[in-house]
């Protein structure tokens, strides 16, 4: 759980810190917002992505499994600011699948929460083969950063994008040229 009261503290210093009246109007209600905000944006932390996964189904048929355009909206840890974006998923199971919503819920476990794009690729992929005992699993991810596109020589618009690979995925090549041919697909 996000301490409230300390981010209401935090953002009242933060307000004082660039030079800002907290108390004219528009201000008053600032900080008890932003708490109330982030208890919301960062739900993640206080959630596992095993309580999604944990309700599997019996699978003859062990293809690849893709979900994708998942939007996701999260938080870039060096600079507190949002990127979002579309995450791709894939898997393959080995007997046990999920159902597709449980997908897109452990995405968002992920992004709730302070992250780096990289890492939450990983975790998600982490999650498909810890959690599911999937043989494979692959993820992409194209996001915005705030960061990079709000100042800078970053043109808006311009997306990062991520690849994670495990297990079968990682190994064969072909595999991978399946995920990205079915992305193309609409
Ligand atoms: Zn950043």
């Amino acid at each position: 759980m996000v301490n409230k009261e300390k981010i209401k503290e935090a953002v009242t210093l933060l307000l004082e810190g660039i030079g800002e009246d907290v108390n004219r109007e528009g201000l008053k209600d600032t900080p008890d917002r932003i708490a109330r905000m982030y208890e919301e944006i960062f739900a993640g932390m206080d959630q596992k992505s095993s309580e999604h996964l944990a309700k599997t189904f019996h699978a003859e048929n062990n293809e690849i499994v893709l979900e994708k355009d998942i939007v996701f909206y999260s938080m870039c840890e060096h600079h507190l600011m949002p990127f979002y974006g579309k995450a791709h998923v894939a898997y393959i199971p080995d007997g046990k699948v999920v159902g597709l919503s449980k997908i897109a819920r452990t995405v968002e476990v992920y992004a709730r929460r302070l992250q780096i794009q990289e890492q939450m690729g990983a975790q998600i992929a982490d999650a498909l083969m810890d959690e599911l005992g999937a043989k494979g699993a692959m993820v992409m991810i194209e996001a915005e950063h705030m960061c990079m596109t709000m100042r800078g020589v970053k043109k808006p618009g311009s997306k990062t994008v991520t690849i994670v690979t495990r297990g079968a995925f990682a190994e064969d090549e072909k595999l991978q040229n399946s995920f990205y041919h079915m992305l193309q697909r609409s």
